[in-house]
């Protein structure tokens, strides 16, 4: 009988999502890999792992060959945020295409079942609301976004192709924005910027005229779609979105920030950035029909908890993504 244990390897396992996967993972028992190149995560991420004899933890940057023999791979390193993705796009384009022709070798060659962590972004500014899996999206091919939209798009094309051509396992999740603990307080999305002003008394910043809207799914919630969709059925290969459906404003969301941290910063607004999506909401139907899955934590609960954790940890520790050539 095949060992329910498995060999599981995380890349960008030391980033915001990243480490929340592997606790999940280590915790179930499996012998779980994590490789990253620390570009915007830092060791602190998964600290509490290492001590784990279940936890192996290797620098490598995923545009380079790695040879290690898996059962499970899920693929998440690329940076996420806009402010990240954008340091250094060409680096950003190299990391989905690269990465992702890397990985799905590895797949090949082992016979392991992967997931590629996809994303709301392959939507573009979206014509369509909200987005199931069937729209194919409008995105600005040459725009600030690209690298990272056009990448990720690539990414699936990717392992598409292997699935068709080689037979690979694979599994294709996109991602709707996610929140919560261990997000890079400087990573500049919207939850963190909000939080971190809101808690030091600092102008909250909106972009634009803050009607633009976002769903925002809570880390735990969005951890259960992942490993569901690993373990769920070979037939079901996705595209498959996973997020929260609850849309909210962005004005709303600096408002319920102003309120679940006490704090008495105002709101200003700023020039809204280029190509940014107006309207984000994820149709989930497919995901409920086929994994069972729906996220379970409101958006107030979620927020209550990301700002204890910006409170508990030293934003000074915390740097900037440093050059990455
Ligand atoms: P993150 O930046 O915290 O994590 C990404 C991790 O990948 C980091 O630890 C980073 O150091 C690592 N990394 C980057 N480039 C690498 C490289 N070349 N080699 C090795 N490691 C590298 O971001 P996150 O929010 O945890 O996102 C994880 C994945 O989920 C990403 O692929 C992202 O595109 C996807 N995603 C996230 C969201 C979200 O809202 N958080 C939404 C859609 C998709
Ligand atoms: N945003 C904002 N103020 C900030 C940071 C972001 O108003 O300090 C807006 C941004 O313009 C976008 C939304 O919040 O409309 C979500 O931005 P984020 O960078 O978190 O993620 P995106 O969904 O755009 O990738």
């Amino acid at each position: 009988m095949a060992s329910s244990v498995k060999r599981v390897l995380v890349t960008g396992g030391a980033g915001f999502l990243g480490s929340h996967l592997c606790e999940r993972l280590v915790g179930a028992g499996h012998d779980v890999i994590c490789v990253d190149n620390f570009f915007t995560s830092q060791k602190g991420n998964v600290a509490g792992l290492l001590s784990r004899p279940n936890f192996e933890l290797i620098r490598h940057d995923v545009t380079h060959p790695l040879w290690l023999e898996v059962d499970q791979i899920y693929n998440l390193a690329c940076p996420a945020a806009p402010g990240h993705y954008q340091y250094n796009p060409i680096k950003t384009m190299k990391t989905s295409v690269m990465g992702a022709i890397n990985v799905l070798g590895m797949a090949k060659r082992c016979r392991a079942k992967i997931l590629q962590a996809s994303t709301s972004e392959v939507y573009g500014d979206p014509e369509v609301h909200p987005q199931p899996e069937s729209y194919v999206g409008h995105v600005n091919p040459i725009g600030p976004r690209a690298c990272y939209d056009e990448g990720k798009r690539a990414a699936e094309t990717l392992f598409f192709d292997y699935h068709r051509s080689n037979g690979v396992n694979v599994r294709v999740v996109r991602i709707f924005n996610t929140y919560g603990p261990r997000m890079h307080p400087y990573d500049g999305r919207v939850v963190s910027n909000f939080i971190r002003q809101a808690l030091r008394g600092e102008d909250v910043t909106i972009y634009g005229d803050g009607a633009q809207s976002r769903s925002f799914c809570y880390v735990d919630d969005l951890i259960e779609g992942l490993v569901r969709m690993m373990e769920g059925p070979d037939q079901f290969v996705g595209p498959v979105n996973v997020g929260n459906p609850d849309e909210f404003t962005i004005r709303q969301l600096a408002e319920l920030t102003i309120e679940l941290t006490g704090s008495r910063s105002r709101i200003v607004t700023r020039p809204a950035v280029a190509d940014d999506p107006r309207q984000r909401q994820p149709d989930i139907s497919l995901a409920r029909q086929r994994l069972g899955w729906e996220p379970r934590v409101r958006l107030r609960d979620g927020l209550a908890r990301t700002v204890e954790y910006f409170r508990s940890v030293d934003l000074s520790a915390f740097r900037a993504p440093t050059p990455n050539y």
